[in-house]
């Protein structure tokens, strides 16, 4: 018998966020290409007898996150320290928060109207960053702190996705709300947005989790993530029609090779000792603060879309791209707001962007809405041609002109789709107007 099988996924989304300066410290958080170790200060070394001051700006922006993905904001949260023993981590702990996060629940919609339910998000630190050298003579690991203490925040979905593309969109639609929230780059291949995927396997129709999950690790850009998850999903199915039971580990995935392999096994899995962060006193955080916030965030994508739908008419794909960067969605509207001056209609506008990306090649949206109407007129019939078609209809039409002289204005709206009809659509509709009322007032004297 041919069993059917289906994933089930959770993901733990690590952002980096880009606050100007860390966590708990005044050293600053863009780390990215700047020489190692320049960007450090006795509290991102865990020095002892240094103390953390945590960094209001980065609370708030976790929150904005929360509220944007309608999470339930915690009026009373704290910090706590979560201990492991590794090179990258100087302390011997990483403060974050454990039972008291910042934000709780909350879901993102997927297109299929599918629901993908959020646990919790919270703050903690980043790492530093270990560079391992290998070569014929030597073998080493380097460290470079300029990333220890830098703003972080982990979002934990409950394990609700059963595809992988449902995974890839709701990554790309947290992506895209942070982005519009400018709270990070959100870049995979950067780093600034990193991701564990937890993934089982169960017979479809079967409705309970799977007693097993296996954590995937280091999966650096969306290409990765899909083949990663497939990969992984066809090596569980595979040990479960061979009748045996699926390990519960960490495993990495090998980008060279196209396969995970395992990294740690769930005897070897750590105990993290969590306890309160006795040197930061707890956050309480009241109505006005919480509505504050809110009055700072932005119309979100998932708004625009329906607001593009519903306002301008657009087909969705249009709207999706339209949407895609919020400097796009930007440009656009600002080109629309134009638009009661320049008259080229909305579709044109959007037309241009999603399809010809004119919205990169222009540097303001007036130098963009100038470009079209020039493109409009070069498309128009010619002026010789125009009176020409004119002078064709007034001839042909003389019982319409003869109305017009007594006193008929209606009949120009006639004459004009006559000329139209004569320049197949190409006709600049001012300019056949102009020559019109002109030829009509000549035939008026004789
Ligand atoms: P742990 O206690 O090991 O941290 P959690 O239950 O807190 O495990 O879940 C951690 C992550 O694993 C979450 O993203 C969750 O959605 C996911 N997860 C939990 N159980 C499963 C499962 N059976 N299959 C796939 N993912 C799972
Ligand atoms: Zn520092
Ligand atoms: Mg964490």
């Amino acid at each position: 018998m041919d069993e059917k099988f289906e994933p089930v996924m959770g993901l733990e989304v690590h952002i980096e966020l880009s606050t100007m300066s860390k966590m708990f410290c005044g050293c600053a958080s863009d780390h990215f290409g700047k020489p190692p170790n320049t960007q450090v200060c006795p509290v991102c070394l865990g020095m002892p007898g240094s103390l953390p001051f945590p960094n209001l700006e980065a609370v708030k922006d976790v929150i904005k996150l929360g509220l944007s993905v309608n999470s339930s904001i915690s009026r009373f949260s704290k910090f706590d320290r979560k201990h492991y023993f590794y090179p990258d981590l100087p302390k011997g702990y990483q403060i974050s928060q454990y039972d008291l996060p910042l934000c709780s629940g909350g879901h993102i919609i997927l297109r299929s109207g599918k629901k993908i339910n959020i646990r919790r998000i919270h703050i903690e630190e980043d790492t530093a960053k270990l560079l391992h050298v290998s070569n014929d003579e030597e073998s080493y690991s380097l460290i470079d702190f300029n990333r220890s203490g830098v703003a972080l925040c982990e979002m934990v979905t409950e394990p609700d996705f059963n595809r992988v593309e449902e995974v890839v969109e709701f990554l790309k639609e947290v992506q895209l709300i942070v982005r519009y929230l400018g709270i990070s780059s959100a870049d995979m291949e950067k780093g600034s947005m990193r991701l564990e995927a937890n993934l089982s396997v169960r017979r479809v129709g079967e409705v309970g989790l799977p007693d097993y999950k296996v954590e995937l690790k280091n999966i650096n850009s969306f290409r990765f993530l899909d083949k990663a998850l497939r990969y992984e999903i066809e090596r569980q199915i595979r040990i479960l029609k061979d009748k045996e039971k699926v390990i519960q580990e960490t495993r990495g995935y090998d980008q060279s090779k196209g396969v995970t392999f395992s990294q740690r096994s769930k005897e070897e899995e750590m105990d993290y000792r969590y306890f309160p962060e006795p040197d930061i006193p707890p956050m309480v955080f009241d109505d006005k603060f919480i509505s504050g916030i809110v009055r700072e965030l932005p119309e979100l994508p998932y708004a625009k879309r329906d607001r593009y739908l519903s306002d301008y008419g657009l087909p969705s794909n249009y709207v999706e791209v339209l949407v895609s960067e919020p400097e796009r969605a930007a440009f656009f509207e600002h080109a629309v707001r134009l638009d009661s001056r320049y008259k080229v209609g909305v579709k044109t506008i959007a037309n241009l962007i999603v399809n010809k990306d004119f919205d990169r090649k222009y540097p303001s949206p007036e130098s963009f809405m100038k470009k079209i109407l020039d493109l409009m007129k070069k498309e128009y019939a010619s002026g010789d041609l125009t009176s020409k078609a004119v002078r064709e209809v007034i001839s042909e039409n003389i019982k319409a002109v003869e109305d017009y002289n007594k006193g008929k204005g209606e009949v120009v709206g006639f004459l004009i789709g006559q000329v139209q009809k004569k320049l197949r659509g190409k006709g600049d509709p001012a300019l056949i107007l102009q020559q019109l009322n002109n030829a009509l007032k000549v035939k008026g004297k004789l």
